[in-house]
């Protein structure tokens, strides 16, 4: 029932203990262990459960374990494109950036750099944050088809894929961008990469894109 009952790398504890986690939530407790085993998983789980933490601290504790990693990602290609490791989907502005300010909190210290990018904000700013090297990626799916299409971010090493509060990117009309990110842009397949879905409800829709997105997956409801 505590951060130290659950294995996890130094760096990450440590990190926990700074943003005085002291007890995993439900979701938290639940999730970390099948995450940590390479499952995928759909978990029902409502804003304010601790999700965020949920899929973060299990999917940066693969990463950091890896070894050691370049601060840029090498490209042959030039060196402005990157190739993020994980990638988290999610509706909002308003969301990424919560999601991004939590992935900072995880990354203190460590040779993982965070970045975000979202609509309805300068472009140009985002481009030059991503061409400082990019390990993670949170992003809302409009902006990040425009920076694949930019050729500023390849998906041939994402091997961490989260659809954060997937109903509502849903509801948004999110799916064909979701779709063509997930299906068409050189993602490596399930089974090449670890999949978490969260969302509030679990419709026919949400039910259908786990199907094709998921691999084995186990279902969680809190
Ligand atoms: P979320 O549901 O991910 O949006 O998280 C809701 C809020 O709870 C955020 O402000 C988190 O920083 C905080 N939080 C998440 N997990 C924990 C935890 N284990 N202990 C204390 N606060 C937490």
């Amino acid at each position: 029932n505590t951060f130290a009952d659950i294995k996890l790398t130094e760096i990450i504890k440590m990190n926990i203990a700074l943003a005085r986690y002291d007890r995993p939530t439900p979701v938290q407790k639940y999730a970390l262990p099948f995450i940590l085993a390479k499952r995928d998983l759909m978990a029902c789980a409502q804003t304010g459960s601790g999700k965020t933490a949920a899929f973060l601290v299990p999917i940066l504790n693969q990463i950091y374990e890896q070894g050691p990693i370049q601060i840029k990602n090498n490209n042959p290609r030039g060196r402005s494109k990157q190739y993020p490791l994980a990638l988290v989907l999610a509706p909002t502005r308003e969301l990424a950036t919560q999601i991004y300010d939590e992935s900072r909190k995880f990354s203190y210290r460590a040779r993982v750099r965070p970045c975000v990018v979202y609509g309805g904000a300068d472009v140009v700013s985002q481009m030059r944050d991503l061409s400082r090297g990019c390990h993670l990626l949170v992003a809302t799916p409009g902006r990040l088809a425009d920076m694949i299409d930019r050729g500023k971010i390849g998906l041939d090493s994402c091997k961490y894929l989260v659809l954060d509060e997937a109903d509502r990117m849903l509801d948004m009309g999110f799916e064909p961008q979701i779709r063509r990110i997930v299906e068409e842009d050189n993602m490596p397949p399930t089974g090449q990469r670890q999949t978490l879905m969260f969302s509030a409800t679990f419709p026919k829709e949400i039910q259908r894109l786990a199907q094709d997105f998921l691999d084995n997956y186990i279902f969680l409801a809190v």
